[in-house]
């Protein structure tokens, strides 16, 4: 079997397709522009690059940008501050802080600072508690990309086996929640879990968020599974000239492709998609802080 490829590019297009009719409705019917706030604190190259896509995204779809970078020595009392003001700004519906946040800041009371209305990374613990318990939340953006790829390739995902490898707060918790709210029977794998392989070749659906290099061959795969790789790892790549390296996810996309019925790439999987499901937060935020109709399926 050769799997279909999911195209995560091609769908992120779609769902910034979809952000930027809902936000030219906002503008043209109720006058109302969607804002989406980044604070970046210190020089990290990779924050730099994150925060400067998000921004050009917010922009392409028509919505307000704002980007604030800080100081590294920033301290939290200013970091905190200017949170507060942002979370009483009418005209900013999403707030995100990029992460990692240099050592002397505390990210927990940072993050739970935020609004959690205007909490479009999903992180803030109001919104891990509602996610938790089935009720209306921000979803975090990375696994909800991933429930829109497998809503949309499986339709219903009800009654099929998932397994979830890893348990970050970010990734592997909220994607497990999500996929047992839409009924999958849900495994969390760690690197404690016995017999891992097993526990893979049981499931329907695998989602792999490791941060290990194609750590999943093709033989942990079920014939016909679905496979979401999370994982970006930089490793090098000789065959392309000395020093060069290469993106790799954590599943080793060969073998697994030979066997799944469908694989996201890496590049051009999981990741486009956490950009898009951002600007999505960003209109569910602002639909929801002026008491409109939410975007339909850009929500979990
Ligand atoms: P974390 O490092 O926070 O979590 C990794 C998880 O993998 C942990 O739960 C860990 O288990 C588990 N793990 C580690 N080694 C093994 C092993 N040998 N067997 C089984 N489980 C193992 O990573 P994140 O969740 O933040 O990210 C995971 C990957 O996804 C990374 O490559 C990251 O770059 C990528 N990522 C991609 C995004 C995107 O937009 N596509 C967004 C966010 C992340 P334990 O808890 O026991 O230590």
């Amino acid at each position: 079997m050769t799997a279909k490829i999911i195209d995560g590019k091609a769908f992120a297009a779609g769902v910034r397709e979809k952000v930027a009719g809902h936000v030219a409705r906002l503008i043209n019917d109720h006058g109302i522009t969607p804002g989406l706030a980044v604070v970046l604190v210190g020089e990290d190259p990779a924050s730099q690059v994150y925060v400067r896509s998000k921004g050009k995204a917010t922009i392409e779809t028509g919505m307000k940008s704002v980007e604030h970078k800080l100081d590294p020595e920033t301290s939290q009392a200013d970091l905190l501050a200017l949170i507060d003001d942002l979370n009483n700004d009418e005209t900013i519906h999403g707030i995100l802080v990029q992460l990692p946040l240099p050592a002397h800041l505390d990210e927990d009371l940072v993050i739970n600072s935020i609004s959690p209305a205007k909490d479009v990374d999903g992180f803030h613990i109001s919104n891990v508690g509602l996610l938790g318990t089935g009720q209306k939340s921000m979803v975090p953006c990375t696994p909800l990309g991933c429930l829109m790829m497998l809503r949309d390739h499986h339709g219903s995902l009800s009654g099929l086996d998932a397994v979830v490898i890893g348990r970050s707060n970010i990734v592997g918790k909220p994607m497990a929640q999500l996929l047992l709210g839409d009924s999958c029977t849900v495994t969390i794998a760690h690197s404690r879990t016995k017999d891992l392989p097993e526990v893979a070749r049981r499931a329907d659906i695998v989602v792999a968020a490791v941060g290990r290099p194609e750590m999943v061959p093709g033989d942990w795969i079920k014939p016909g599974a679905t496979v979401i790789d999370v994982g970006i790892n930089r490793v090098d790549a000789p065959e392309k000239g000395e020093g060069k390296t290469k993106l790799v996810g954590d599943v080793h996309f060969e073998s697994a492709s030979a066997v799944a019925g469908a694989i996201t790439p890496v590049p051009g999987g999981v990741g486009p998609m956490t950009i898009a499901c951002l600007l999505a937060n960003t209109v569910t935020a602002c639909s929801r802080a002026n008491g409109l109709d939410e975007p339909e399926g850009l929500t979990a």
